[in-house]
């Protein structure tokens, strides 16, 4: 038992704090910039050229936006719980698409949305698109279409900094690991290491709970989300082994607007100094690797 419950979740709280402070977009701030006063990342367009996108027609009729993203994944997509401030990777990227829309932030509604609801709030049009640590797969693309992707990373293991688990070789029919509810690491770890019991939960901070209260012995998920949690708690936390999956995050959309898809995968290829601003601004000292792949326009 490395700490109580109590104490991890005011660690966890405590060093997000401190992780948030050099992110970016906020109300005050909406051009997403490392330091008040910078210049801002993007501009929010005023000319807007979109024919043909039923959900940009809707966005316009309805005068804002609805994004859906995580609220627990620090660095990515964080909702600070004192501040009520979005920050993160995935959360600039999602200001940025639309500020490219024409949407300034106070017309930006973001809804916390986990990885097992993501197909369905889109289908529903509970929301206009989602960027939160979204795969790109085949299944996924039977509900929903993907812009993207806008970043690449790959399933990895978090472990107790006194565990002996090292790689994913080490995971037996001893090791319980915890994942998420619809996500494609838990899915993984059924289809290609079925001997291996899981614990699923509907959201990663659970599991990493579970982690630090000895419940599970390890958390799998994309390396770029294990890689915040270990930096909020260092001491207690580690990944481990190399990733052992591909994951091409995309902006999920919804199925057949091709004209917002294509209009995505534009912004996406035609300014990657901005990609840039927003990996540096949020990821660029974090250990979190990336580079701008090219968009898949399938
Ligand atoms: N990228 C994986 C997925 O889309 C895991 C992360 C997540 O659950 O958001 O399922």
């Amino acid at each position: 038992m490395r700490m109580t419950r109590t104490t991890s979740v005011l660690a966890l709280t405590a060093a997000a704090a401190m992780l948030v402070g050099c992110a970016s977009g906020t109300p005050d701030n909406p051009g997403g910039s490392g330091d008040e006063g910078d210049a801002p990342l993007y501009e929010v367009a005023e000319n807007v050229d979109l024919e043909g996108s039923p959900t940009y027609d809707a966005m316009v009729e309805a005068g804002g936006i609805t994004i859906g993203v995580k609220e627990d994944q620090p660095g990515l997509g964080y909702l600070d719980p004192v501040t009520g401030d979005r920050t993160g990777f995935d959360v600039d990227i999602a200001r940025w698409i639309a500020a490219s829309l024409g949407f300034s932030e106070d017309e930006i509604t973001f809804q916390s949305i986990p990885s097992a609801n993501r197909e369905q709030a889109i289908v529903n049009g509970d929301i206009d698109y989602y960027v939160g640590t979204y795969s790109i797969t085949d299944s996924r693309k039977e509900q929903i279409d993907f812009a993207g992707p806008y970043f690449v990373t790959g399933q990895g293991l978090l472990v107790g900094t006194d565990s002996d688990i090292a790689s994913v070789d080490d995971l037996n029919a001893d090791t319980i690991v915890c994942s998420v509810t619809g996500s494609t690491p838990i899915q993984n770890i059924r289809d290609n290491y079925p001997d291996v019991p899981t614990q699923e939960f509907a959201t990663y901070s659970e599991c990493v709970e579970g982690l630090l209260n000895d419940q599970v012995d390890a958390v799998t998920t994309d390396e770029a989300i294990l890689i915040g949690y270990a930096a909020q708690d260092p001491d207690n936390l580690q990944v481990v082994g190399e990733p052992f999956s591909e994951e091409r995050y995309g902006v999920g959309l919804p199925l057949g607007d091709d004209a917002l898809r294509t209009f995505i995968n534009d912004l996406f290829e035609n300014d990657p100094d901005t990609w840039q601003a927003i990996y540096d601004a949020n990821l660029g000292d974090s250990g979190v690797e990336g580079t701008q792949p090219e968009v898949d326009r399938y």
